[in-house]
């Protein structure tokens, strides 16, 4: 089936605009980067109107850097999406990048049985700057969020980032750099869909709902009482105290060495064990960019298994931490928390 082509009816888009450098120019009396109006970022995109597609639009207020982003905004996507949901074919999403993989891994997990596309983007470059990637990134996206296979099912119903000519998977996306146009990665899963002459999918990675036609469950309870510790060489005993038994903090992110290691000192253990026994739930994840934990390899990671921390596998920390978010959001149980951070959920981890 042609993109534009949709049962004999126009493929409909909603855009929705939250802000970023997608949309920003120099305000002359701050001398920095602040975003502006979404008709104008339309106007710099005169391309899209070349699709058959009925493209509408919603903008947030106040556009805000996405360096601002809070749980509140996740809630208010969920909800727009939801209320949506029936009218649009699929959502494109602009974003600021800083935290657009922390968005994409959130929103994969609040929006559980999606079949219908919702892909995050954003640029480099404001889009009406001349080497602006805004362009490409804005075009690609609504064209990868109408698209359909022969049954007239979405290609690509997942949570996702568009960006610099690749589709990943949102929860397993990461910023990896502040100046390339190439800013994200998906080291631990290969890209969805790759935009040439053809945008190509990788079809069998993709995942489709366990039914076309039952409404997705939109969750929008959150728990952020998480924090994380990054495991650093000369690390003192004050601050893994201070991090793992926080009394405001219900899950740590452990961020450990290579496959999962950390320090084998005796006072190290035993902090993360009394931890553990007080009721938080420590998940291990790496520091590495891409590989899994495996806490059965090393004794330093077998003694953190045996002090009752749990195993992220491959998972990256923005999506450990949407994870830990939605899961504490919605049990009460720590049990069942550890069980579900387990399991792959939304194919943020490779089990
Ligand atoms: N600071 C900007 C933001 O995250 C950067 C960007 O959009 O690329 O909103």
């Amino acid at each position: 089936m042609r993109p534009n082509e949709n049962n004999g009816r126009r493929s409909s888009i909603l855009l929705i605009y939250t802000g970023g450098t997608i949309g920003m120019k120099i305000d002359p009396v701050l001398e920095a980067l602040t975003p502006f109006d979404f008709s104008q970022i339309l106007a710099e995109v005169p391309e899209l109107a070349k699709y058959a597609y009925r493209i509408d639009s919603y903008t947030f207020a106040p556009l805000i850097d996405s360096s601002d982003v809070e749980p509140s905004l996740w809630v208010s996507l969920t909800g727009l999406i939801e209320e949506k949901y029936d009218m649009y074919d699929g959502f494109v999403i602009l974003h600021g990048t800083d935290t657009m993989a922390y968005s994409a891994s959130v929103l994969s997990f609040m929006l559980e049985g999606l079949t219908k596309p919702v892909i995050f983007t954003g640029s480099q470059l404001p889009i009406g700057t001349p080497r602006t990637d805004g362009k490409e990134n804005l075009i690609s996206s609504v064209e990868i969020a109408a698209a359909k296979d022969d049954d007239g099912h979405a290609l690509v119903p997942e949570v996702c980032i568009c960006f610099d000519n690749v589709l990943i998977r949102g929860n397993r996306s990461r910023k990896v750099n502040s100046d390339h146009f190439r800013a994200f990665r998906s080291e631990n899963c290969p890209p969805l869909a790759e935009a040439g002459i053809n945008i190509r999918y990788n079809t069998s990675l993709i995942r489709k709902p366990d039914s076309w036609n039952v409404q997705p469950t939109f969750h929008k309870t959150l728990d952020t009482r998480v924090s994380i510790l990054k495991i650093h060489p000369g690390i003192t005993p004050q601050v893994v105290r201070n991090i793992l038994c926080g009394p405001e903090t219900r899950a740590v992110i452990m961020e450990t060495y290579g496959a999962g290691n950390a320090p084998s000192k005796e006072w190290f253990i035993s902090i993360v064990r009394e931890a553990s026994e007080a009721g938080k739930i420590i998940l291990n994840v790496t520091q590495c960019t891409a590989g899994s934990v495996n806490m059965d390899i090393y004794a330093t990671g077998k003694s953190l298994k045996s002090a009752g921390v749990v195993n992220g596998y491959d998972c990256t920390t923005e999506a450990a931490l949407a994870k830990l978010f939605y899961l504490l959001g919605t049990f009460d149980s720590n049990d069942t928390v550890k069980t579900c951070l387990e399991m792959d959920l939304r194919g943020e981890i490779s089990k």
